[in-house]
């Protein structure tokens, strides 16, 4: 049994491609061979890792992982939701101002350029519609109801993970950060249920078969060394998250504090047709995982995940937000091989689970 094994998204930029894109608008026409390069690069680097599924890094995200389909909107305002990081300081998504709602670009156009550059499978990350729901202003917009702002948003959604499974993506990975963060804004539960709730109208568009291709995942935040939600526990957020009607979760585990607590509660919660892959190693930790600590890692989860729907993964991205340096490409690669490396041996050692 060969334990599968996934990155979550981003690498950091190549500073070059940083510098250049400066206080531009990152769909400047004159980047676009900068762009092509660093995903050309980033794709030869990760399949040089070994690793049997790889990404664009997002390099042509190029604010960041949660309003990439929405900046340049016209109906927009910046002063919109704000999240606040551990490091204090604070990203903020734009505000809807008026109707209709559509996004401006779906990432199943970054697909494109990484299959033509890619040997192996290219998964490919979208934003959760629970994420984008945050852009709809406490007080109701004039002539464009929340119901009618849900709605549109739903059927962007569904058009985007629809144009990523068509063109062959291995996996469509719903990005869904605000899962602890949203109980940490409301400790009732009820905007985490809310936020479910949201995310299953969008899974309930697709039929099983699709959704063993769909995953979710789930993190503290990882932006400059900080979390936004790291000290909410799992225990919290994994019996509603395994709600959730995908076929794969996508959990970070190697950054947190008690790990066997998480695997317990994981182990409480998931269902018979998920497929669980765990963090092995953590971005927000600038020291490199050796192959023997992930592989030590996997036979921990191995104790409390059946084999069969075990799978390894990041934490996190390595940079989610586009402009954060914190990590380097080489610490980034570094550590992917070490996953490879580290879930290759485990698989080896439980071949016989
Ligand atoms: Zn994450």
């Amino acid at each position: 049994m060969k334990i599968p094994t996934e990155p979550i998204g981003s690498i950091p930029r190549p500073l070059s491609l940083l510098e250049a894109i400066g206080d531009r608008d990152g769909t400047d026409p004159a980047l676009t061979p900068l762009y092509e390069a660093a995903i050309r690069d980033t794709i030869e680097r990760f399949e040089a890792t070994g690793s049997p599924v790889v990404t664009d890094g997002e390099q042509r995200k190029y604010h960041n992982f949660w309003t990439y389909a929405v900046h340049g909107l016209e109906n927009t305002a910046p002063d919109g939701f704000k999240i606040p990081f551990s490091a204090g300081h604070t990203r903020r998504m734009p505000r809807l101002t008026a109707g209709p709602f559509r996004y401006k670009r779906t990432a199943d156009r970054y697909l494109d350029l990484a299959l033509s550059y890619a040997h192996v499978p290219v998964k490919q990350a979208v934003i959760s519609p629970s994420a984008l729901s945050l852009m709809y202003p406490p007080e109701e917009i004039p002539d464009y109801t929340r119901e009618q702002f849900i709605d549109d948003l739903l059927r962007e959604h569904e058009a985007e993970v629809r144009a990523c499974l068509l063109k062959g993506a291995h996996k469509v990975q719903i990005d869904f950060t605000e899962g602890r963060l949203a109980i940490k804004m409301d400790s009732s539960g009820n905007l985490l249920q809310s936020f479910i709730d949201l995310n299953n109208l969008a899974l309930s568009r697709f039929n099983a078969e699709e959704r063993m291709r769909i995953g979710v995942h789930t993190c503290p935040g990882g932006d400059r060394d900080s979390t936004h939600s790291a000290e909410v526990g799992y225990a919290k957020l994994l019996p509603h998250l395994f709600q959730l009607m995908a076929g794969n979760f996508y959990i970070a585990l190697a950054g947190e504090k008690n790990r066997l607590e998480v695997l317990k509660t994981i182990r409480a919660h998931m269902k018979p047709d998920h497929r669980v892959f765990v963090g092995v190693v953590a971005p927000m930790d600038p020291a490199i995982e050796t192959p023997e600590e992930v592989c030590e890692r996997v036979l921990e989860a191995a104790e409390y995940i059946p084999v069969t729907q075990l799978g390894t993964t990041d934490d996190c991205g390595f940079s989610p937000f586009s402009d954060d340096t914190s990590r380097t490409r080489d610490t980034a690669f570094a550590k992917i091989r070490a996953r490879v490396a580290g879930t290759a041996m485990a698989s080896e050692l439980l071949r016989d689970r």
